[in-house]
């Protein structure tokens, strides 16, 4: 299959090390080479990450800039508190990153504002990140806006420290990047950060290596779905079902797939899906295409046996189908991780939305907990049941977070 990979960031480049070699694959970065920059505090959990990036055949412990060992909690009441570090570092993501897109086919400062403009592709992956710029726009959306400034100097905390805002619509954060460099940056629904960055720059007399800042997604996956969106067929009219055409992809010249492709400018509709019909569910098996109406273009599925598609595959992978924790603004691991749920089904996009619904499940929960919170609908009764699967998944992945989950301590952040 001809592959375009749109946006490399991290999804990206991890894909560009994961897709199997048999496929031709090119990948479109909108920002020129040398102004490449990861925007992120690049904190993670080193013992998890490190299992995906030897995937991708590097050392991150090549990458670490500075190792915590207890993180500080400013809750705002003056009883600052303590969490343990198992693993939680920052590291050096702009040069990792950068070294995955090593000797791989990337066309640099190029932006496709959307598939039109990728003709002769079979499939075209939207790793866009908050942008999502080849996928549908949504109808709804959740996103935290947030500010960040790489500074050196001296710092009043000498690990991990972060300051949650009232309502649980953000946190204020310091993540050290070792010899007297910090990342410090807030995301806040409210953005309530305003100015408290700069007083502090002048406050501490740092020196301001950089000024970046994107809005963070936080809304989860099982509200965003379909993940992908199928073609129609020049023929019949009718949408291909995504195993169908992407078996025959899988058996066709590229060329004879680039010349039919070529001979439509319009794009891919947006087809059913099982995530769609299940209204989110991502329970049960998936029924046949022929049995399964197809209601967004109301012309049921192509039987044609040499289907013409009008456009490529369009999937998501990463932030731009909602893989980031909710509660941390948390998207590195999460975006790899929904890498290899895409490739391990690539030949089938319901098994991989099953996948990603699967797995993110929690994202939704945490997702519903910090919207009550912050819509300040939030009581202790009614979100129990995803605070205490919040809580229950933390303590039970204290390596993948990279820290150490107690009740106690959630419960002092809740109540802010
Ligand atoms: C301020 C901030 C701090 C964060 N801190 C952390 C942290 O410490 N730890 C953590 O785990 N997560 C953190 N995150 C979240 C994390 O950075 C993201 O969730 C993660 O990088 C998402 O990966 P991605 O590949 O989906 O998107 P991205 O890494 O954002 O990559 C998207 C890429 O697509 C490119 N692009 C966009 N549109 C186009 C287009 N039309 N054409 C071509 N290229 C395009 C962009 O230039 C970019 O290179 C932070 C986020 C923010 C905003």
């Amino acid at each position: 299959m001809r592959i375009a990979i749109v946006g490399c960031g991290v999804a990206g480049s991890f894909l560009l090390n994961r897709i199997p070699p048999e496929h031709q694959v090119e990948a479109f970065e909108m920002r020129e080479k040398d102004k490449w920059w990861a925007v992120c505090a690049w904190g993670t959990s080193a013992p998890f990450i490190s299992d995906l990036v030897a995937q991708a055949g590097l050392n991150f412990e090549d990458y670490i800039l500075f190792r915590g060992k207890s993180m500080i909690v400013d809750p705002g009441n003056g009883k600052t508190f303590n969490i343990k570090l198992n693993g939680l570092v920052t590291f050096d993501k702009t040069r990792l990153f950068g070294d995955m897109k090593k000797g791989k086919n990337i066309h640099w400062g190029a932006h496709p504002k959307d598939i039109s403009e990728l003709k002769g592709f079979d499939m075209v992956i939207d790793a866009t990140g908050f942008h999502r710029s080849m996928m549908p726009k949504l109808e709804h959306d959740a996103a935290i806006p947030c500010f960040e400034v790489e500074v050196e100097g001296k710092f009043p905390w000498d690990d991990f420290y972060i300051k949650p805002y009232p309502g649980l619509s953000g946190y204020f954060w310091y993540f050290p990047l070792g010899e007297g460099r910090g990342h410090i940056g807030a995301g806040d629904f409210k953005s309530q950060y305003r100015g408290e960055i700069e007083a502090m720059v002048k406050k501490y007399d740092w020196k301001v290596v950089r000024r970046i800042g994107r809005p963070v997604r936080i809304l989860a996956p099982a509200y965003m779905g379909p993940f992908y969106t199928e073609p129609k067929c020049l023929s019949c009219g009718n949408t291909i079902h995504n195993k169908k055409f992407l078996s025959n992809a899988n058996k066709m010249k590229s060329v004879q797939t680039a010349g039919a492709m070529m001979s439509s400018s319009s794009g891919g509709q947006v087809a059913t899906t099982t995530f769609a019909e299940r209204g989110g569910s991502s329970s049960g098996g998936a029924a046949q295409p022929s049995e399964r109406p197809n209601p967004l273009n109301g012309h049921g599925w192509c039987d044609c046996s040499s289907p013409r598609p009008d456009g490529p595959l369009v999937v998501g992978v990463g932030e731009s189908i909602g893989t980031v924790y909710p509660l941390l603004g948390e998207g590195i691991i999460p975006s790899m991780q929904c890498v290899n749920m895409f490739v391990e089904h690539m030949d089938d996009m319901e098994a991989y939305s099953e996948a990603v619904l699967k797995h993110f499940d929690i994202y939704a929960k945490v997702y519903r907990f910090i919207k009550a919170k912050m819509d300040g609908n939030f009581s202790v009764l009614r979100q129990f049941p995803e605070m205490a699967s919040m809580y229950w998944h933390m303590k039970t992945n204290e390596r993948r977070y990279g820290l150490e989950t107690h009740l106690r301590d959630i419960l002092k952040v809740v109540n802010v």
